[in-house]
């Protein structure tokens, strides 16, 4: 039997999340193939709106194939994935039951921000160039209005003074800063990290972690990958350990990091810890 749409906890009472509207991600039966091999293996996943969610796992695990999935970079082979209800795919046994045109696609894609590991600014353009080009061109915002916004969000990733600097004039750390500021100028309800910290000097990766941390306490829904354990436990609402494209465990993190149910979960935390 296929699993069910897994029911969306509501939010603990004296959570203290604030209030704000959507946010909501559903990931119901979603498989995953690159050829014969299944990168996504019946995933099922509920956030509620302004959670944070740690995914972790060895590499090539899926964590990756699983983000742009959501952001519907990847199109699934099976399964569906909602964003505050909408659907943005559903497949079942090869045969197509629900999809979203592409310019429907791309709609949603405004809701939802995806952070890399490699930062991906345009090196062409200065920071706030960066930050303004997508509300300018895809939320056509007006030009002075979208600086304004900029440096405030400029400001808020503790880069103020960096509006005019190129990609190559900032540390790794300071480009990470400016790519999240990037992904806040579209609003978005969802904010997706893949491994945002891993091409980070050491020294660096605390002031990125300092931003998220941040942006956890704003009411955006957060999904992080990382191997950054003593964060996701600081963090994180929940925690989901992927191995082989499916989730082996997902539950809070003073669970599944302190007390693992699944023997893989042990082994894995064995070794990055
Ligand atoms: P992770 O992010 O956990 O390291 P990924 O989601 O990037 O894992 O990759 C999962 C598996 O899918 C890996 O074995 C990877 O090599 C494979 N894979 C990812 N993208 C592609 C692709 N476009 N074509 C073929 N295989 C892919
Ligand atoms: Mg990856």
């Amino acid at each position: 039997a296929r699993s069910t749409v897994p029911a969306v906890p509501a939010p603990s009472a004296g959570a203290g999340l604030p209030a704000r509207s959507g946010g909501e991600i559903r990931i119901s039966c979603v498989s995953k193939s690159f050829g014969a091999l299944k990168v996504l293996d019946d995933v099922n996943l509920a956030l509620r709106p302004g959670s944070v969610t740690a995914v972790i796992g060895q590499s090539g695990s899926g964590k990756s194939t699983l983000l742009r999935a959501i952001n519907h970079l990847e199109r699934v082979d099976e399964g569906f994935i909602a964003i505050d209800g909408d659907l943005i795919g559903y497949r079942q046994d090869g045969e197509t039951l629900y999809e979203l045109k592409e310019k429907d696609i791309l709609a949603r894609r405004v809701d939802v921000g995806m952070v890399f590991q490699n930062f991906n600014l345009f090196p062409h353009l200065t920071a706030i160039e960066n930050i303004i080009e997508a509300p300018v061109t895809v939320r056509g915002v007006g030009r002075a209005q979208a600086l304004a916004e900029a440096r405030e969000l400029l400001a808020r990733v503790g880069l103020a003074e960096k509006a005019d600097a190129y990609p190559r004039q900032l540390s790794g750390g300071q480009q990470q800063r400016v790519a999240i500021a990037r992904a806040l100028a579209l609003r978005p309800k969802v904010l997706l990290f893949d491994e945002p910290t891993s091409a980070l000097d050491p020294e660096l990766v605390g002031e990125v972690l300092d931003v998220i941390k941040e942006l956890a306490r704003s009411g955006v829904t957060l999904v992080i990958v990382t191997h950054e354990i003593a964060f996701a436990r600081e963090v994180a609402d929940q925690v989901v350990f992927m191995e082989d494209g499916r989730i082996l465990e997902q539950g809070p993190p003073a669970r599944v990091l302190a007390e693992p149910d699944h023997p893989r979960t042990r082994e894995f935390l064995a070794k990055v810890l």
